[in-house]
């Protein structure tokens, strides 16, 4: 196995260093591991080395880890993060798994209905973000910037039993030669919480940032990222 203790030492400074290279110094950031692939051997290293968010991309796998015995007993406090494309059919089962803390892939007013539904007789609301397709290429999920505003005033106003965290991109960083170039995924989404803030009045620190992963959060963190899911980096590659 991978020295996760020490990976997940590095990156954390990492991240500590990009965040005093940016303008926002104050904010917190979470890291969150992602597990994708990796036994729960790889989870419970990097959580008795006190990580506590992790991320993964698949419904049965994630059912699987978050329900194991195993988990429960030694990772009674772990924060599970769905990170993967969601499918209607499935949105229910993820919804009520134990310690799930978020889905941060919602990309339809129909998945966050059923995830609203599913959550009717729940204690407290399900965190959700809202996935921007920032590259605006059809064929990847999430919602076109276009729609923001409407989505989110559609989930804030009708579903009562989610919590919109913020927003999220699997976009990566991209360092455009060409001043005009627009499809810049890590700007396009800063860009997004930057109208949407302006356009509803909200608090600009309300509204959570998640991009970056192994090869970019770095630059993720330096233009604002709160929420940074990085694998290989910390359990090796898969
Ligand atoms: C796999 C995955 C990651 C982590 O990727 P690494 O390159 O291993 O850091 C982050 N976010 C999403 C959505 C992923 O699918």
């Amino acid at each position: 196995m991978e020295n996760i203790a020490e990976n997940l030492k590095n990156v954390l400074e990492r991240i500590e260093t990009a965040k005093q290279n940016s303008d926002n110094k104050e904010r917190s950031i979470r890291l969150v591991a992602v597990s994708k692939l990796k036994s729960i051997d790889y989870i419970i290293a990097a959580y008795k080395a006190g990580q506590r968010h992790f991320g993964e991309n698949y419904v049965q796998e994630l059912e699987e880890k978050a329900q194991s015995e195993q988990i429960k007993i030694e990772c009674p406090d772990i924060k599970w993060h769905f990170i993967g494309h969601l499918q209607s059919n499935k949105a229910k089962k993820v919804a009520v798994l134990p310690n799930l803390y978020v889905i941060e892939t919602v990309d339809s007013i129909k998945l966050a209905d059923i995830l609203n539904t599913a959550m009717a007789s729940a204690q407290k609301p399900l965190n959700i973000m809202i996935q921007i397709n920032t590259s605006n290429e059809p064929q990847k999920s999430g919602i076109a910037p276009s729609d923001l505003l409407k989505v989110y005033e559609q989930i804030r106003n009708n579903f009562k039993n989610l919590n919109i965290m913020g927003l999220m991109t699997i976009g990566s960083y991209e360092q455009s030669t060409n001043p005009d170039e627009v499809n810049l995924d890590f700007k396009n989404l800063i860009d997004c919480r930057n109208e949407l803030v302006e356009k509803l009045n909200l608090d600009p620190n309300s509204i959570e940032i998640s991009m970056g992963m192994s090869h970019d959060y770095e630059e993720a963190v330096k233009m604002g990222s709160t929420n940074i899911r990085v694998g290989s980096l910390i359990f090796g590659s898969r």
